[in-house]
């Protein structure tokens, strides 16, 4: 077999993390039964918070989504690992949707979180021209470069194509 290909990393925000999930159809492929889910055990949180819809955040989930046609140690295998947020009543609390944390292309490119002690990275793909504008972010996200910065992007890219 191909030995496994060289994993390109790239530094994204969640909300590039989430629009990826959705275009490469990650939870349809697993209802398919294309990718096999992997839950880790549910953890309660050290400190239950309330989401902004005043749902009581009590545990975290977590799970990785597997791609069996890359078996380990292909660095494919792990096509995503998601967390949710799980509020007291049972339901998805927060955004009310998985939140990809890392997601592996079947091309070889790891999108992964900004590493919160890098408070100077940036979402590599906002700043290649394709930035999310401030309202267009989550609630909660912590990486939001304001209106300004992103107009300088936009501008940058309008002058580059
Ligand atoms: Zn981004």
């Amino acid at each position: 077999m191909a030995p496994p290909p060289t994993i390109i990393r790239k530094l994204t925000c969640e909300e590039h993390r989430c629009r990826i999930f959705s275009d490469l159809k990650m939870l349809e492929r697993a209802n398919e039964g294309k990718l096999r889910w992997n839950h880790d055990p549910i953890v309660p949180k050290r400190a239950p918070w309330p989401d902004h819809n005043g749902k009581l955040l009590t545990h975290n989930g977590n799970a990785k989504l597997l791609d069996d046609a890359f078996p380990p140690p292909d660095p494919r295998h792990i096509a995503a690992k998601v967390h949710w947020h799980i509020a007291s009543d049972g339901t998805i609390g927060a955004s009310g949707k998985y939140d990809p944390k890392s997601i592996t292309t079947p091309g070889g490119i790891r999108y992964q979180p900004i590493p919160p002690d890098q408070p100077d990275a940036v979402c590599e793909l906002c700043e290649s021209g394709d930035i999310i504008s401030p309202w267009k972010r989550h609630y909660n996200s912590t990486y939001r470069p304001g209106i300004l910065h992103c107009l300088k992007v936009w501008i940058r890219a309008i002058m580059k194509s």
